[in-house]
């Protein structure tokens, strides 16, 4: 006989049903607080012991519950909020189901304490199953009058006292406590005009203190410090009735915060607070260029939809919602987000400033100069010629680029700690300063520790090195390929001692010769020319192994075809295309190295490819090798070109070293001729050589053997005194 089927126990439904919706003391906390900022309270006082499973005591100071409503308060679907089912379209308050304190009064020891402002007293009833009962001291369960300030008193004792089962999996006191004063933070950020208060009972001290007037900007200071704060930056959308956005408005850091520790992204729609993995998801993604890797923003973000295009009833915690135009949304707060944080970007400012005049100028000798006799010019000679394609294009110009890496240090403080290398300058031996230059820009290689070990051991390791080196706020990605260190031994296997030893002690002359690329430096009493071009590409790809995989981004504000770029630029010079007799054809080009290699070009190279359209796949990121020094983008598609053409892509390490080289090749300032025109850029290519390029220079190159002709002594004091004094 198959077993008869019998109605519940009405017992039995309700202690199910309290299990969906108080999973944690968390849950219970949540919809007791919403009750109460639902009551209009201005003031919520909460007290925890045992991580709530001991005791959860919310006060406010809100309307009050009516004396002759407290029989039904604990009763299963009664509410005060919810009349008829379309009442849901427009529901403003968080509560709706009436089923909070039912379920909580079902699987804990429930006792409430309440006055209304008409009320004389304040009444203390106490609740079990869904029903007033007796105190425990006994006598009648009616509302008892106690002397009491208006508002009501929420005391939830022992609870899950009845649900081992769920005692078993609850987490330790102090991580359920964290995760109570987790969900009062969130909601004193978001809830203005509210203060809150969050502690252990017996404790003296508060966990969280939010005064009813702080601003939300305090309110973030106040919980998540002053790292947060100082970099916030408010975002403020339209209003688009198409889509039903109402209001959206959001607190989110700058580029300049980052974190490795994140903290858990805060959304509320229509003010419930909620998890929203779209918006979770495509906020990352927008940081992903910003931040260092790894690295986590602080998100406060409250989205007002219009009600009836919200289901707010499709989970039993209420922690997700339903909304129409999700993507929509999505994507115009992405839109939103991304915009502020590109403008904002403190090196905005810089790079207009350094750079909208040399990208006009270059512009303008597009124009104008047919022809540059420089060693470098094939390709100039073609964009010239190809002139109205790229003007087409709209190639990026250098004002559209935005610096995104924090972790190395800024133009300023490298000045200064410059000047402190150099005060000690004269104490190391020039064996000395090889030795410590090695050690601290050629991050170790690790290769079978795991990878946690490793940061740490790094960073212990260099650690004196580091703080003088520029990238000293991030802990550096750990790279493990063997084939980069052993490109590194090599360029430490060429080392030539005395050349380096000039390159660390030189005293900086100036340009001697713009198109030709030398400069002078002083050593000691000896004056070289310097052909910085082989100086600057050593340099470079020395950056490039000893960074490898830790490179800042400079950032496309218009991600670039890389297609139609290398198209119009490189395939459509025939000139050209014959010097590359083995290169790939363009689609060859692009579908082996920039769809099918992006993501390793992205890990290792910071070059970051949008491939979602894989046949003309868009470059957003390109490394900034050294902070501050931005490569003049008339080679952008030339290294495009020759990453594809002349990298040996079978090996490993040539392929990774190629790409280096290339790098290296593109990062090189470019010749410039004695033209009036190119006034600017000299100009400011002197300035990037003297007070960039050099100054790293001196702290951090390693010479190399094939150096040692573009060196040339060409004078020494004590002879040119001699001179001098026949005069
Ligand atoms: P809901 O919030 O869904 O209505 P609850 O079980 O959470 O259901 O609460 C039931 C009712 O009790 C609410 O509708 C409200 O009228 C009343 N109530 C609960 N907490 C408070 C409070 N702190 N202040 C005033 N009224 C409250
Ligand atoms: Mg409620």
């Amino acid at each position: 006989m198959p077993p008869r089927i019998k109605p519940l126990d009405k017992n039995v439904v309700n202690r199910i049903a309290a299990g969906e919706i108080i999973i944690a003391p968390s849950n219970a906390l949540k919809e007791i607080v919403e009750n109460s900022i639902d009551a209009h309270s201005s003031a919520i006082e909460i007290s925890v012991k045992d991580g709530g499973v001991k005791l959860l005591q919310i006060t406010d100071d809100g309307g009050g519950i009516n004396k002759e409503d407290l029989p039904l308060l604990c009763e299963r679907f009664t509410t005060s909020k919810l009349r008829k089912f379309e009442d849901l379209e427009t529901i403003s308050t968080y509560g709706f189901r009436g089923e909070a304190l039912a379920s909580i009064s079902h699987i804990s020891h429930l006792s409430v304490v309440t006055k209304t402002a008409a009320d004389q007293c304040a009444w203390k009833c106490y609740y079990l199953d869904g029903k007033l009962v007796p105190p425990p001291t006994g006598g009648s369960s009616e509302p008892r009058p106690i002397a009491g300030k208006c508002g009501t008193s929420i005391i939830v004792e022992d609870l899950f006292y009845n649900v081992p089962s769920r005692l078993r999996t609850l987490r330790s006191y102090g991580e359920e406590y964290a995760k109570i004063v987790e969900i009062v933070s969130r909601y004193a950020i978001h809830t203005e005009n509210v203060g809150f208060s969050c502690k252990k009972q017996g404790s003296s001290s508060t966990d969280l203190v939010i005064r009813a007037g702080m601003s939300r900007k305090d309110r973030i200071r106040s919980i998540f410090g002053s790292s947060v704060a100082n970099e916030l930056i408010d975002v403020e959308l339209e209003p688009n009735s198409d889509i039903g956005l109402v209001k959206c408005s959001a607190y989110v850091t700058n580029s300049n915060y980052s974190n490795r520790k994140s903290i858990k992204p805060i959304f509320f729609i229509n003010n419930r607070l909620v998890v929203c993995e779209p918006l979770r998801r495509a906020m990352n993604q927008v940081y992903s260029t910003y931040l260092p890797k790894g690295h986590k923003p602080f998100i406060y973000l409250a989205l007002e939809i219009v009600p009836g295009n919200v289901d707010v009833n499709v989970h039993p915690t209420k922690r997700e919602v339903r909304f129409l135009n999700e993507e929509e949304i999505v994507q115009s707060i992405v839109d939103a987000v991304e915009g502020k944080l590109s403008s904002l970007d403190s090196s905005r400012t810089f790079l207009t400033q350094q750079v909208i005049t040399q990208s006009q100028r270059v512009e303008e000798r597009l124009k104008r100069q047919p022809l540059d006799e420089e060693s470098d010019t094939t390709h100039k000679r073609r964009s010239t010629a190809s002139i109205s394609s790229i003007k087409q294009f709209k190639r990026p110009y250098e004002k559209d680029m935005v610096r995104t890496d924090f972790s190395q240090a800024t133009l300023e403080e490298y000045v200064s700690s410059q000047a402190v290398v150099g005060a000690s300058e004269e104490v190391p031996r020039s064996n000395h300063v090889i030795d410590s230059s090695i050690e601290g820009r050629v991050i170790e290689n690790h290769d079978d520790a795991d990878a946690d070990d490793v940061i740490s051991d790094h960073v212990t390791l260099s650690d004196n090195e580091v703080t003088n080196s520029s990238n000293t706020s991030s802990l550096p990605a750990v790279v493990k390929l063997s084939s980069v260190n052993e490109l590194r031994k090599e360029v430490e296997s060429q080392l030539n001692v005395e050349l380096t030893a000039l390159f660390s002690k030189h005293t900086f002359i100036g340009v001697a010769d713009y198109s030709r690329r030398l400069l002078c430096l002083q050593y000691g009493v000896k004056l070289f020319l310097v052909d910085y071009a082989s100086v600057c590409n050593e340099f470079f790809y020395q950056v490039g192994l000893s960074d490898f995989g830790n490179f800042g981004r400079i950032r496309f504000s218009k991600p670039v075809d890389i297609r139609m770029l290398v198209k119009e630029e490189i395939y459509e010079d025939e000139q050209l295309m014959k010097r590359y007799p083995g290169a790939p054809d363009l689609d060859g080009l692009i579908q082996s190295v920039y769809v099918e290699m992006a993501e390793m070009l992205e890990e290792y190279f910071c070059m970051k490819v949008d491939v979602s359209d894989a046949e003309n796949p868009k470059l957003l990121t390109i490394p900034m090798l050294v902070k501050g020094y931005i490569p003049s983008f008339n080679k952008l598609s030339l290294f495009l070109f020759k990453v594809g053409a002349c990298v040996d892509w079978e090996d490993e390490k040539q392929c990774l070293g190629g790409i280096l080289r290339q790098l290296a090749l593109f990062y090189v300032p470019e010749p410039l001729s004695d033209l009036e025109d190119d006034a600017e850029s000299r100009r400011s290519t002197s300035e990037q050589l003297e007070n960039i390029l050099f100054p790293l220079i001196k702290k951090r190159f390693l010479a190399t053997e094939n150096l040692v002709r573009d060196v040339v002594e060409i004078a020494n004091l004590p002879g040119l005194y001699k001179v001098f004094e026949r005069c």
